[in-house]
């Protein structure tokens, strides 16, 4: 199975020099940096460090490199879990992850827990009962909701989590002093689909037919991961074709695999 969490990773730092658009959520986060470098220029007024913040928004929109440039831009380790992995755990495993997870970060405090799909663990209680073992699920959360809980809020651990439907979300993950704060990640726009091919674009040996403003036009609804997905099937794409360079054709072959590939996935989930 794989491991379920980064050991406080602080190699391969991601910054916001990484994470291309999202101008809103960045600006909204960068709060969050602000808390980890300098604690008491908050604390000695007397407020209180949020514990966590939930960013919402469909997949692939850049929520974990954002967790993680926040973890960047601090210098703070980095421990990250996936929801969806405690689905299928034993019984009592989920709830003791949990409580490993929070007593490795508190020893590495000041950090970030990310949580990627916490939907997986903090979905409504009570509901759907025929998904997945629900009390193994339930005991998790009422882990994770207790670890949230006794841990002061100026202990300089912060727990950003990760969800596409913050709807679905049991109410009690959602109260003050837990993920009360909400940061929208949504898909980009065609200037924010520009800044993300240029990212990505720059390992890319193009020629002079690439046109970084036809590419954004020609992929609305794209998010920032299918944007990746396309520059690196181009790049695929050409190299097969033994060219030097990858040109325009290539990316518009790109795009037409990539949408071949979205449409699949929406014929599957409707
Ligand atoms: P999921 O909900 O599926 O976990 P996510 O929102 O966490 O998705 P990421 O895992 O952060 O998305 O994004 C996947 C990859 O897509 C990133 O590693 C990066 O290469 C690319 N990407 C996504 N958004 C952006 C962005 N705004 N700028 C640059 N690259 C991006």
């Amino acid at each position: 199975k794989a491991q379920l969490f980064d050991k406080g990773d602080t190699t391969n730092k991601v910054t916001f020099k990484d994470v291309a658009g999202l101008a809103e959520a960045k600006q909204e986060i960068e709060e969050i940096v602000s808390f980890l470098k300098n604690p008491l220029k908050y604390t000695e007024l007397g407020g209180k460090i949020p514990k966590g913040a939930l960013l919402v928004g469909p997949p692939g929109t850049g929520k974990t490199l954002l967790a993680k440039a926040v973890a960047g831009e601090a210098d703070v380790p980095f421990f990250s879990m996936s929801g969806s992995d405690f689905v299928e755990m034993f019984v009592g495993v989920g709830a003791s992850r949990v409580r490993d997870l929070f007593r490795q970060a508190k020893e590495k405090a000041p950090c970030i827990i990310f949580i990627d799909e916490i939907d997986a663990v903090g979905r409504a209680r009570g509901k759907n009962p025929n998904m997945g073992s629900n009390d193994e699920r339930e005991n998790t959360l009422n882990q994770l909701l207790t670890e949230m809980d006794g841990f002061g809020s100026n202990s300089g651990v912060i727990i950003l989590a990760a969800t596409n439907r913050a709807d679905i979300l049991d109410k009690a993950l959602l109260r003050a002093g837990r993920f009360d704060r909400q940061i929208h990640v949504d898909l980009p726009d065609v200037h924010e689909r520009k800044q993300i091919f240029n990212v990505h674009l720059r390992p890319i040996k193009i020629n002079e037919t690439v046109d970084v403003n036809f590419l954004s036009r020609q992929t609305p609804g794209f998010s920032g991961a299918d944007i990746a997905n396309v520059c690196n099937e181009a790049a695929l794409i050409a190299a097969r074709k033994n060219k030097s360079f990858v040109e325009k054709q290539d990316f518009l072959d790109a795009v037409d695999r990539i949408v071949g590939g979205l449409e699949k996935k929406t014929k599957i989930t409707t």
